[in-house]
């Protein structure tokens, strides 16, 4: 296991892993936790990404490391947890934010018979993070205030799906639709299972944002900058313990299932 350098002081507070931390929403997740005193520790694939956030957020003052992760890799997630417990002792905040749209480069027409797209899709943004959610509970669980923000979409709500005045209505990615409500069935059964803990569980959506996910055009038609997004991941991050568990909120509140 390699981190980008072998320095993995910590400030005296939390220490916080984000999937996908190396770009996008995750990146600037971690610029906002960094900034609240929090040890950010960015976990993806693309090491020199990586490399390059850890750079950028200790040139503000931030302390982070970086390992490399595949949520899609089994050994990959154990090897990412023994590196934490090793480096790190404790985990505070789990971050599943990696996650994938491809059928954004799918035409429309074959999207909803696509299996392969559903099986990928599945892989990262479901699997990928139970996967790793069972992986760091041991860490989180020990946590005077462990959290698991599960960086979800509007669009994996159903109700919001059959809501004619949305404006996603129009919208058919039934990869990924199924899979952040899937992700947000996964956010209610642990937050049962984790009820007589310290542990938080809750879903987020971030909003459309102006990230790689959905392509160039997305990007660029997406209104709100990925640190504007970020806040809502922070804020389910640090909830205080009288905060939520079990819940699904975006900035602006509550988002029905
Ligand atoms: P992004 O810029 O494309 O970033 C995706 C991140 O996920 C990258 O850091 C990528 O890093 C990582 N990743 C992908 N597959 C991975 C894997 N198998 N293992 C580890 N890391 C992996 O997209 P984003 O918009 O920031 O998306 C972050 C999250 O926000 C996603 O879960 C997405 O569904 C959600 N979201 C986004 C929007 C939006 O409008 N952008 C809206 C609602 C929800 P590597 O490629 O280096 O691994």
């Amino acid at each position: 296991m390699t981190t980008t350098n072998n320095d993995h002081s910590t400030s005296s507070g939390r220490v916080a892993l984000i999937t996908g931390g190396n770009r996008g929403l995750g990146l600037a997740a971690a610029r906002r936790l960094g900034r609240h005193g929090v040890t950010v520790v960015i976990a993806a694939r693309d090491e020199r990404r990586s490399h390059e956030a850890v750079v950028d957020l200790r040139r503000t003052g931030s302390y982070a490391s970086a390992v490399p992760l595949d949520v899609d890799d089994p050994d990959s997630v154990a090897r990412t947890a023994e590196l934490v417990a090793r480096e790190y002792g404790r985990l505070d905040i789990l971050v599943n934010n990696a996650g994938i749209l491809p059928e954004a480069t799918t035409p429309e027409a074959d999207r909803p018979l696509d299996l392969d797209l559903f099986h990928r899709t599945f892989r990262t943004n479901l699997f990928g993070a139970a996967a790793v959610t069972q992986a760091f509970l041991p860490m989180l669980r020990r946590s005077e205030a462990g959290r698991i923000v599960n960086v979800s979409s509007t669009m994996g709500s159903l109700s919001d799906q059959l809501d004619p005045a949305s404006p996603y209505f129009g919208l058919v990615v039934p990869a990924y639709q199924a899979s952040k409500a899937a992700l947000n069935g996964l956010t209610i059964a642990l937050a049962k299972h984790l009820a007589d803990s310290a542990v938080k569980v809750n879903s987020v959506c971030p909003g459309w944002v102006q990230t790689d996910l959905g392509g160039p055009e997305s990007r660029a038609a997406a209104p709100t900058t990925a640190d504007d997004a970020a806040a809502v991941i922070v804020r389910a991050a640090l909830l205080d313990q009288t905060g939520p568990s079990g819940s699904f909120f975006d900035l602006a509140g509550p988002i029905a299932w």
